[in-house]
């Protein structure tokens, strides 16, 4: 073991650095030097976390008002963290593009967070949680970050209970808890189908109180258009004021960004219609790699697609999944039938078949492939829809399953189930017209998540100084698969108790020489920015930004979505390369820069997303391995489950930016192994 072992001396690793033998994306990219996380901790797992903040140092309180923090977003993530560092004493300036803090997509979450509190009594642990998430993530993720995530997760319900979040709670006043995907324990806390939105008023109402108390300063319809870097640390940013249309720039001695996920580089999503990677991508163009950008995560239970005029697709809580039943008809011509005229031994619950141990809580890569399936054998339910083939001609789909409560309504009666899910099964019905109480639901995957985001060390701090990541944004907890209720335990660990304990690391430094406006850096950024706005209004083509949104997303769908081929990605890079020259001569930018201008918003952030999907395609292309939520269809089991190489892809996947393909840049791959000490990576299963 002697190669992997400088990384985590004193510790017996189980794994062997992986040797990549194949290279599918050969001309697509340059090869760097390996990643180390220098910041990685040492020591038995239980220890390491607690160890490391003793270790940092601190910052006494006199000197932590002379230091100025910039958070951008407000989410779960940036929230937490604002208030939490407010609440320390420092300086924070907090920046969100929506009108409220509360309103980030952190709000939408609807199923519930984990928490190893076995409240149940069904054999949860703090190991469990760990041994779960990185399992669930196949393996892809790094064990001391997991460990730390599960460890603190027992504190974020204390806390949020404290600030009044109002979980569910059982008959005698005891919190509450149900399973989500992938595990056999009981330990999502909720409340109702609302728990982000109760969980962001929590740490919206402590980051006000520091902004009555002056040491939060909020800016509201503000959008981060660059990252100011100097002497290669982070020290500000410039951002668009949407209302005026002012470009200001911002300047502190570090910098946060914890401005969620970019899953709507694939247009339908069930992201908010504002998400977006502009923030994270404009740090990446300054020098910050991006880690895993392939990792995508296709949620099962999603309202289907009814047609090409959808710009928005709605999530059905994977909570549906502790009571509803999935399935399809077992024969193709009982697929236009009324469900309710199917009798039990003609449907076919083929969760519950093929995965007997885990049934319909099976993680989400899984159970989303399975429906695939399921509908590529012409057993889909609901209207056909047209789908682009890859040779480019279309075929009529039906691209649904259902999910059935008949058994949960004759098990807990239909008040037992409003109890639990009525404002899901309330939307689903306002939505879709059918009453779910007696006809089944119909649902099909959609884009949710993204696992890939800016690379992190332990401290959350990217590869430029100064510059810190929290929650979605960043990629580090949930390799290549994240499980269910596991976004808003990392986004509020990072927040409430990870940055906290590590910035203060960072900026025991300080007080930092002051930056002022004229410093070259700061000039070079806010210039670029004013002359990238003007751009975009100069093109004046014939095609709107959205039309090209639309077009990326469907290419990065058909070919970068649930199934990857070489083929396929291949040529979806030279589709995007097209399309992108294409933007930056045709699109055209209606309206002005001097006020609210969503269309030159919009143009922004899809100018960032069709650089991001060919870094996606890329990497994708590169890991000729299936993992998690990555399912390349040269590498699957005899009976189609993801096949990992390890000896080939146990690592982290850190890309550089490396300029614009279209002016012949590329980017560059930096790898960092992932060896585990704690934990033996083995071939999933959950039959
Ligand atoms: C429909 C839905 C349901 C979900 N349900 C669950 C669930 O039940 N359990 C679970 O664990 N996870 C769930 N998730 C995932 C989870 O909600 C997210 O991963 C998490 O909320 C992300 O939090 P965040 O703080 O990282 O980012 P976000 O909440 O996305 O916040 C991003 C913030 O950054 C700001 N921002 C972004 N870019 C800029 C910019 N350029 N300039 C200025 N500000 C910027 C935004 O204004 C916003 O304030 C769900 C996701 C979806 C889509």
């Amino acid at each position: 073991m002697a190669a992997g072992t400088h990384y985590l001396p004193g510790l017996t690793p189980t794994n062997e650095p992986s040797v990549q033998t194949s290279d599918d994306a050969a001309g697509f990219y340059e090869l760097g030097e390996k990643l180390v996380d220098a910041k990685a901790p040492t020591g038995p797992i239980e220890e390491r976390w607690t160890t490391r903040k003793f270790e940092n140092r601190l910052v006494n309180p006199a000197n932590r008002r002379k230091l100025d923090i910039i958070i951008v977003g407000t989410g779960l993530a940036g929230g937490a963290a604002a208030a939490t560092l407010g609440e320390a004493g420092y300086n924070v300036k907090s920046f969100c593009y929506q009108d409220s803090p509360r309103r980030a997509h952190s709000i939408a979450a609807q199923g519930g967070i984990n928490a190893a509190k076995n409240y149940k009594e069904d054999g949860d642990s703090t190991y469990r949680l760990f041994y779960d998430t990185v399992k669930g993530g196949d393996y892809r993720s790094r064990e001391s970050n997991v460990y730390r995530l599960a460890s603190e997760s027992a504190n974020i319900i204390d806390q949020c209970v404290a600030q009044g979040v109002p979980f569910a709670r059982d008959y005698g006043g005891l919190l509450d808890n149900r399973s989500f995907g992938g595990v056999q324990v009981s330990r999502t806390f909720y409340a109702r189908g609302q728990t982000g939105q109760q969980l962001l008023l929590g740490a919206y109402q402590a980051m006000e109180r520091q902004v009555a108390a002056g040491t939060v300063e909020a800016f509201t319809r503000h959008e981060m258009l660059e990252l100011i870097v100097v002497d290669g640390k982070a020290r500000g940013i410039v951002a668009r004021d949407m209302v005026t249309g002012e470009i200001e720039t911002h300047l502190a001695d570090v910098v946060v960004l914890a401005s969620g996920g970019y899953g709507n580089v694939f247009y339908l999503s069930t992201n908010a219609m504002g998400s977006n990677v502009t923030a994270a991508w404009r740090a990446h163009r300054k020098g910050a790699y991006m880690a895993n950008p392939c990792y995508t995560q296709i949620h099962p239970t999603c309202i289907p697609v009814t047609g090409a005029h959808q710009s928005k697709l709605t999530l059905m809580s994977e909570s549906l999944r502790n009571d509803g039943r999935i399935w399809v008809p077992k024969k193709v011509e009982d697929c236009e039938k009324d469900p309710r005229e199917i009798p039990e031994d003609e449907r076919d619950y083929f969760l519950e078949r093929i995965y007997p141990s885990f049934g319909n809580l099976v993680p989400r890569d899984i159970a989303s492939r399975a429906a695939k399936y399921m509908c590529d054998e012409g057993r889909g339910v609901g209207p056909e829809i047209e789908e682009l083939q890859p040779d480019g001609t279309t075929k009529k789909v039906r691209r649904g399953v259902y999910l059935d409560f008949k058994d949960a309504i004759e098990r807990l009666g239909k008040h037992g189930v409003e109890e639990k899910y009525d404002n899901l099964l309330d939307m689903y019905e306002r939505i879709t017209g059918e009453n779910p109480y007696e006809v089944p639901m119909r649902i099909y995957p959609a884009v949710h998540y993204v696992m890939g985001g800016l690379w992190v060390d332990y401290e959350l701090q990217s590869n430029i100084e100064g510059l810190f990541v929290t929650g979605e944004a960043n990629f580090s907890d949930h390799g290549a698969n994240r499980l269910g209720a596991s976004a808003l335990m990392q986004g509020l660990a990072d927040g409430y108790f990870v940055l906290p304990n590590t910035i203060r690391e960072y900026l025991a430094d300080g007080p930092f020489e002051k930056v002022d406006e004229s410093n070259p850096a700061v000039v070079e950024a806010l210039a670029s920015v004013k002359e990238r706005v003007a751009k975009f209004l100069s093109i004046n083509g014939t095609r709107s930004v959205e039309s090209y949104h639309k077009e990326l997303g469907s290419i990065m769908w058909e070919y970068c979505g649930m199934e990857r081929t070489e083929e396929g990605l291949k040529l979806a890079i030279q589709k995007i390369r097209d399309l992108r020259a294409d933007f930056w001569t045709n699109v055209k930018v209606l309206g002005s820069a001097d006020n609210i201008n969503q269309d030159l918003e919009k143009a922004g952030r899809v100018a960032d997303f069709l650089e991001l999907g060919e870094l996606m395609c890329i990497d994708a292309l590169n890991r000729r391995e299936s993992c998690g939520g990555h399912f390349r269809a040269e590498s699957q089991t005899e009976d189609g489950e993801a096949l990992r190489h390890d000896e080939e892809f146990a690592y982290v996947a850190a890309w550089e930016w490396g300029g614009d393909s279209n002016d012949g840049g590329q980017p560059v791959l930096h790898k960092e192994d992932l060896i585990y000490t704690a934990i033996e990576m083995k071939q999933r299963s959950y039959k």
